[in-house]
C-alpha cells in the first residue's frame, strides 16, 4: 500500500555537507561528535549516523563520535551496525548500565554511585568502560558543581575498570551575542580540567561546544565539538543566519487533497476562526499537529504551492490543515505543498516556521512525528 502523500524528505547529502563545513571551521585539532539524539532531530538517527560514519571512500565523512541523549538511542545505533564511539549525553539509569556496557556505549557520568555501578559491572565482565565526566559550569542542569570535582575524582581513583576518556560541560547561552557568561563558563571548565590533572587523571577528550559555541566561541573547541542543529542545516540563533551558509536537510511536503470554492463569509475549520472576506478557494492539506505541524500556526503559518505562498486558513487540525489559495493561478488537486523547504524560488525554513509558532527550529524538527514517513535522497 502506498502511504499518504505527506513526507519528510531527508537529504543526507546536505547533512554531510554541513558536517564538512563544520570540519573546516573548527579548531585544527578538534574532532566532531555528531549529536543525533531525538532521532537526529527528526531526520532519522540510523540513516544520519550511517551517512556520517562511513569513511569518505564509502561516501561518508568518517565521523568517529556520536552523541545521543538516552541509552535506548545508543542501542538503536549499535544494532544498526554503527561502530563509532557513542556517548550517552544524558547519562544512564541503574537499570540500563548492563546494556550500556554490553553495547559498548560511553555514558556521561555525574554522580559517584553511577560510577561505582558501571565499574562493578565492568569488573564482573572483565571490561574497561569508557565514561565522560560532566561538570556543571553554569548551565544548572546535569553535572558536578565545581566544588564537587576534587572529591569526585579522588573517589574515581579506586575504580580501576573505568576509563575516564573525557570531561565535558555545556553552555547555557552560547547563542547570545553577549559572550560574558559563556566566557565565565569556559573559564570554570579550564580550572576544573587543571584540578582533574593535578589529581592524576588526564582525560583524552575535552568538550563543551554546541553548535552556537562552534560559531561564536572559537576558543571553546578544545579537541572535540558537539554540533547538533547545524548538522541539519538550521541555526542556533537568528543572528547567525546569513553569516554562515548551511544546507537544510529536511523538506516537509504534502499535496492538495481537496479544493473548495468558498463564497464570501464562508467559515473554515474548528471554531470558525477564519471567515472568507470574498469569494475564495480553500485547499485542504493532509497534515496537522498529529504530524508535528504546530497548532500555533493556525491563521498564521504559510506554505508553498506552485512556488507561491499561501496562508493557513483557520485552525490547524490534528490531521488536516486548510490554506487559502485564492490568489494562486491554476491550483489543482494533487499539487505539491511544501511546508518546510524550497519550492520554485522561495523557501520556508524550519527557523521561519519556529519564529511564527513561537518556538525554536529544534522543536519543529524533532517534533515531526513518526507518522510522517522519512524518505531519503
Ligand atoms: C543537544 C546537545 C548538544 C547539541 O546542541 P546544538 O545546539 O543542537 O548544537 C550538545 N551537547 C549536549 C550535551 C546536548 O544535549
Amino acid at each position: 500500500m502506498e502511504s499518504r502523500p505527506t513526507f519528510a524528505i531527508i537529504d543526507t547529502g546536505a547533512i554531510k555537507s554541513n558536517y564538512v563545513w563544520l570540519k573546516k571551521n573548527i579548531a585544527k585539532d578538534a574532532e566532531i561528535l555528531a549529536v543525533v539524539k531525538a532521532d537526529a532531530y527528526g531526520h532519522g538517527a540510523v540513516e544520519t549516523a550511517k551517512a556520517l560514519e562511513r569513511a569518505p571512500a564509502g561516501g561518508g565523512c568518517g565521523c568517529n563520535f556520536f552523541g545521543v541523549a538516552i541509552c535506548e538511542e545508543g542501542i538503536e545505533l549499535r544494532k544498526a551496525g554503527i561502530k563509532a564511539s557513542i556517548v550517552i549525553l544524558g547519562g544512564v539509569y541503574p537499570s540500563q548500565i548492563k546494556d550500556a556496557v554490553k553495547y559498548d556505549l560511553t555514558p556521561v557520568v555525574f554522580d559517584i554511585e553511577t560510577a561505582r555501578r558501571i565499574n562493578n559491572l565492568s569488573k564482573k565482565t572483565g571490561r574497561h568502560t569508557k565514561v565522560h565526566i560532566k561538570i556543571d559550569t553554569g548551565m544548572g542542569r546535569l553535572g558536578l558543581l565545581p566544588y564537587q570535582v576534587a572529591p569526585f575524582f579522588h573517589e574515581l581513583k579506586g575504580l580501576a575498570n573505568l576509563d575516564i576518556e573525557g570531561i565535558l560541560s555545556h553552555f547555557s547561552e552560547a547563542d547570545e551575542e553577549d559572550k560574558r557568561f559563556s566566557h565565565k563558563q569556559a573559564g570554570i571548565f579550564l580550572q576544573t580540567i587543571k584540578i582533574v590533572r593535578k589529581i592524576g587523571f588526564n582525560p583524552r577528550l575535552l568538550h563543551i561546544a554546541n553548535s552556537a559555541a562552534i560559531v561564536g566561541h572559537m576558543n571553546s573547541h578544545f579537541n572535540l565539538v558537539r554540533p547538533g542543529i547545524m548538522l541539519y542545516g538550521a541555526y542556533p540563533a537568528a543572528h547567525m543566519i546569513g553569516k554562515i551558509k548551511l544546507k537544510p536537510a529536511m523538506r516537509l511536503v504534502s499535496q492538495v487533497v481537496q479544493l473548495k470554492k468558498a463564497p464570501k463569509g464562508f467559515p473554515v475549520s474548528y471554531g470558525r476562526k477564519y471567515i472568507t472576506k470574498k469569494d475564495s478557494v480553500i485547499a485542504a492539506i493532509p497534515i496537522g499537529y498529529g504530524d508535528g505541524y504546530p497548532r500555533h500556526l493556525s491563521n498564521n503559518g504559510q506554505v508553498l504551492i506552485r512556488g507561491q505562498r499561501a496562508r493557513v486558513a483557520g485552525m490547524v487540525c490534528m490531521d488536516i490543515t486548510m490554506v487559502d489559495v485564492t490568489h494562486i493561478k491554476d491550483v489543482s488537486q494533487g499539487d505539491e505543498v511544501v511546508l518546510i523547504g524550497r519550492q520554485g524560488n522561495d523557501e520556508i525554513t524550519a527557523d521561519e516556521l519556529a519564529e511564527k509558532a513561537g518556538t525554536i527550529s529544534y522543536e519543529i524538527l524533532c517534533g515531526i512525528t513518526s507518522r510522517v514517513p522519512r524518505v531519503y535522497v
